[in-house]
């Protein structure tokens, strides 16, 4: 089986690494973190020394990072992998980042005559190790189709949303509702609960009613009220505040590039700042609630 690279061995792009190597595929990674790398070699995968070293020889550079400035310190300049990756490979980035930034990279891929798609994903860490993430893709057919078999290894849905970048948009689309939804959702309920509403009964309500979402019926934001949630646990173990944040600051981003109105966002996007400036940055998102707990007079 043809070889793989894999850079980013973190939160979710361990446990996908894991997958493709459980699927039976030759997968070398790499990561800056030690400890990144031994849970990674301790889960079946094959490490690197470095990214240099992984990529080479591989059919497929698949990567997972933080961040755009990661994915371009990664693959562009003089030192960049683009570089160095062999001729005819497939590059797959499944980081949320800038859509500009897919593009920049996407660009940089052609002009060295290699295919690359911009393919982030929901599901949450969950998702990544059960295999059953949603990949949600910018890049032609034909890049799609080679990268296919490798996103089947590792979810169970896959959206074509357009050419370069264009995955990266309905990523930050999903997630600017999603923000918007949870906010939305605490607020309710500390309205409820300021009322003297028991926060379960209202949230069981809410879950067979108009207001229903993934925010009241999975992820609810009030302890208590479910036991797996984050909130059950003292908000740990999620989407990290900080990452909604990052989510939603690319959307005012795209939405200033396009001229765009988005009053809800930049909303939501201040509330998740307030919460980051409040020291809840590393805990899941859902903690935005806090914001609002115990405000009743
Ligand atoms: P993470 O911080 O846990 O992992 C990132 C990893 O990248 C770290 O281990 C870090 O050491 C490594 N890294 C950074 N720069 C590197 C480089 N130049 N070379 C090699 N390794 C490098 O983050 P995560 O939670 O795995 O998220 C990764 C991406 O997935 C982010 O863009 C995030 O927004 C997105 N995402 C996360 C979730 C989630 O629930 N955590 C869900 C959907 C999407």
């Amino acid at each position: 089986m043809s070889r793989i690279a894999f850079i980013g061995l973190g939160n979710m792009g361990g446990p996908m690494a894991a997958n493709l190597a459980k699927a039976g595929h030759d997968v070398h990674a790499f990561d800056l973190s030690a400890d990144a790398l031994a849970a990674a070699s301790a889960a079946g995968v094959g490490t690197a020394a470095s990214a240099a070293d992984a990529v080479a020889g591989a059919a497929t550079v698949l990567s997972m990072l933080p961040a755009s400035r990661h994915v371009e310190g990664l693959y562009l300049g003089e030192d960049g992998l683009l570089g160095a990756i062999a001729d005819g490979a497939l590059v797959i980035d499944c980081s949320t980042i800038a859509p500009a930034s897919a593009r920049k990279v996407a660009h940089g891929a052609a002009a060295r005559g290699l295919e690359m798609i911009d393919a982030p994903v929901s599901g949450g860490v969950a998702g990544a190790s059960a295999g059953t993430l949603t990949f949600i893709v910018g890049g032609s057919d034909v890049a799609l189709g080679r990268a296919r078999p490798l996103l089947e290894a590792m979810g169970k849905n896959i959206f074509h949303m357009g050419p370069a970048g264009a995955g990266q948009v309905a990523k930050l689309c999903n997630n600017m509702a999603l923000g918007v939804i949870m906010a939305a959702t605490g607020e309710a309920i500390a309205l409820g609960v300021a009322n003297g509403l028991d926060a379960a009964t209202l949230s069981q309500m809410m879950a067979v009613s108009t207001s229903r979402s993934w925010a009241t019926e999975v992820c609810n934001p009030w302890p208590g009220v479910l036991e797996n949630a984050p909130a059950a646990r003292g908000y740990t173990g999620g989407f990290g505040n900080d990452l909604m944040l990052k989510d939603l600051g690319l959307a005012a981003e795209a939405a200033m590039a396009a001229g765009t109105a988005i009053p809800l966002g930049e909303l939501a996007r201040n509330l998740y700042a307030l919460n980051s400036a409040a020291g809840n940055g590393h805990l899941d998102f859902s903690s935005v609630v806090k914001l609002l707990q115990g405000s009743g007079s």
